[in-house]
């Protein structure tokens, strides 16, 4: 495998051999080590001095069910520290079929101008994009795979990555080539702008260069793996079935679906917005209601939903996204929802820090909670590139200062998702101490706190919680670095044949010998070099906090408050 350098002040490409000590390294564990080694912690997020890595998954492109994940890393335009985002679609399998183990794009040209790289078994080429200049995702990806042929992988920038907002996404074709897969958070689209690339054309051609020391070992452990995946009753059921708006009436039921920019724990209209009504809507109107967001993932949790007169509206349409835009702004109609998903996509902004905004924008009194219309029209200003258009596509936190609102629902400024860190603490917790800024896939408690996978940890009392936290950030960053989808771990948490069957498949690919706790160790060592990089950004333990409200101020139906002293988050990274 090789690791590709880009130079985007010079425009020249060169190829290394992988390092002896990033050998065992994939996905997060790789492009944080690159970002910690490379990038200087203090230097600008958007200037010559900030690199971005992508790299896929150790298992990209293998026969290991669900691991076709792609890392995206930097130093985040939004928290200020370093930032893995992490998205599906079909980049990964394609870098990882190719050969690549990370593309490391440095420096920035000295004009403002806007380039394509495309990446072929022949090679890797800089070209001139200036004709997608301001074009959303959906034509982007239209006109390059017209150009360059239906079968390539388009990673590209909305208009808000051109404008370097801090929400702005990179999205990734899923395999029907729809923009609807994005490494969501942190602003990464903004940082692949400040160097001056609209778009990464990916063609993997016909050779495929994935090794493995012992195949045939492989393909036992992952044959293995794949039945506890589909035999547990989440992964192998509920998300093939609804996807992840399942959580919908499951965390209303709870009293953790945030409401009215966290004033409540549920929402009167929850059943409107459900993964029920979603599935009914999407076979009425002939859509798919389930789907794999690229070859090789047993879960399938996303989906087609199609518009009134069942034309195709909007994909990959996740619980988080349906909460910003609905509970969390009081509005109940889904196919306002589905349509503010299609333009996040198009304009490519992270649908969570942008719905969040949204709800800020109407705490701050620009719109009515409840107001779908004015929600749509406010979007469609982040498309525009107006003032109003780019406060928004900067995310809750700066839109909650650019409206002098103090109620605003971050942690290093990256906004808080779709569950209450009052009435699933363990949550609260993942997302006080992540280095990755307010992040429920960092650290996904919800699986003991409401789901009872794993065990049941109460989510409404304190006991139990930071442990929680800690081994799941440490076992995620784990499936990040694999390059799992992190809906693996339902099997892993429950059924213990699972977690030594991902050992197998490590050993067998890599002619290695490591054991689960030599495995766990590793996840360890990503989350120490995490923070670390946060420490010598300027990040202190005082960042590492929930907004004050949540301390003060108790949420309904149960009448919780988020109670943790600074000490007890403290200790939850402290090893
Ligand atoms: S379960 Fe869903 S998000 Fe995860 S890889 Fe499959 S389709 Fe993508």
């Amino acid at each position: 495998m090789k690791i590709c350098r880009i130079d985007m002040s010079t425009k020249t490409i060169s190829f290394e051999e992988v390092k002896e000590e990033y050998v065992g390294l994939g996905g997060r564990g790789l492009t944080s080590r690159i970002i910690s080694d490379e990038v200087d912690a203090t230097s600008h997020p958007l200037g010559k001095n900030n690199k971005l890595v992508i790299a896929p998954g150790l298992f990209a492109g293998t026969l290991a069910p669900s691991s076709g994940r792609l890392s995206v890393g930097t130093k985040s335009p939004l928290t200020g520290g370093i930032k893995e985002s992490n998205a599906g679609g079909t980049a990964a399998q394609s870098l990882a079929k190719l050969g690549y183990k990370a593309v490391i794009i440095e420096n920035k040209p000295k004009n403002q101008e806007l380039n394509l790289i495309k990446i072929t078994p022949e090679g890797i080429t800089i070209e001139d994009a200036g004709y997608l200049k301001m074009k959303g995702n959906y034509e982007v990806g239209n006109i390059l795979r017209e150009k360059h042929g239906e079968k390539v992988t388009v990673m590209s920038l909305g208009q808000a990555g051109e404008m370097r907002l801090t929400a702005a996404s990179i999205a990734v074709t899923d395999p029907e080539g729809r923009p609807t897969r994005h490494c969501g958070r942190g602003g990464t689209g903004a940082v692949l702008g400040s160097k001056g690339i609209k778009a990464i054309v990916i063609d993997p051609g016909k050779e495929n260069k994935v090794e493995y020391h012992n195949i045939d070992n492989f393909r036992t452990a992952a044959r293995s793996f794949s039945k506890s995946v589909l035999a547990h009753p989440v992964s192998g059921q509920g998300l093939p079935a609804y996807g992840t708006a399942v959580l919908v009436n499951v965390l209303n039921e709870a009293g953790g679906l945030p409401t009215d920019n966290f004033r409540d724990g549920r929402f009167e209209f929850a059943e409107n917005i459900s993964g029920e009504t979603m599935f009914e809507t999407i076979e009425k109107r002939k859509g798919q209601t389930t789907h794999a967001c690229h070859p090789g993932c047993i879960m399938r949790c996303s989906q087609v939903y199609n518009d009134k007169k069942g034309d195709y509206l909007t994909g990959g349409f996740e619980y988080e996204t349906i909460w910003a835009f609905g509970a969390h702004c009081h509005i109940k109609d889904l196919d306002s929802i589905a349509q503010m998903d299609k333009m996040c996509d198009d304009f490519g902004v992270d649908t969570i820090d942008t719905g969040v905004a949204v709800g800020v924008a109407m705490e701050g009194g620009y719109l009515e909670f409840g107001d779908d219309k004015g929600a749509i029209k406010l979007l469609e200003e982040i498309g525009k590139g107006s003032p109003i258009g780019r406060i928004i596509g900067n995310g809750a936190a700066f839109t909650g200062q650019a409206f002098g609102t103090e109620r605003v629902p971050v942690v290093k400024r990256q906004a808080l998702p779709a569950y209450d860190p009052r009435s699933v603490k363990g949550q609260g917790v993942t997302y006080a101490t992540t280095p990755m800024g307010a992040d429920h896939t960092a650290g996904y408690a919800v699986t003991s706190n409401i789901l009872g996978v794993g065990g049941v940890v109460d989510p409404l009392k304190k006991d139990g919680q930071v442990e929680l936290s800690r081994n799941l950030q440490i076992a995620t960053a784990v499936l990040d670095s694999l390059g799992f989808c992190i809906f693996v771990a339902f099997p892993i948490l429950d059924d213990e044949t699972a977690f030594p069957e991902v050992a197998n498949m490590i050993n067998s690919k890599y002619n290695t010998n490591f054991d689960i706790n030599e495995i766990l160790a590793s996840g360890q060592e990503v989350l120490k070099l995490e923070k670390a990089f946060n420490q010598r950004a300027g990040i202190t333990k005082a960042q590492d906090r929930l907004p004050e409200f949540f301390k003060e101020e108790a949420v309904g139906p149960h009448n919780v408050t988020f109670d943790f002293t600074d000490e007890e988050l403290d200790e939850t990274l402290e090893f």
